[in-house]
């Protein structure tokens, strides 16, 4: 999957749904899940915002 969360890394600061809320949003546990691969480029922005590197696009 190109646009992926290592959910034990993820810590539910919320940056990446806020950044992009169609491409991720926090699940039940609070922790990023990704809802669609459309938008890579608002995805990288995730990367970059989030602090512990949980996110890859590849
Ligand atoms: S920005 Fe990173 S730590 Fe924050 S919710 Fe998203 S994946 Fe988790």
């Amino acid at each position: 999957m190109p646009i992926s969360v290592n959910k034990d890394l993820c810590i539910g600061c919320g940056s990446c749904a806020a950044l992009c809320p169609d491409t991720f949003r926090l699940d039940e546990e609070g922790k990023s899940e990704v809802i669609s691969q459309d938008d890579k480029e608002c995805a990288l922005k995730a990367v970059e915002a989030c602090p512990v590197q949980a996110i890859t696009v590849s």
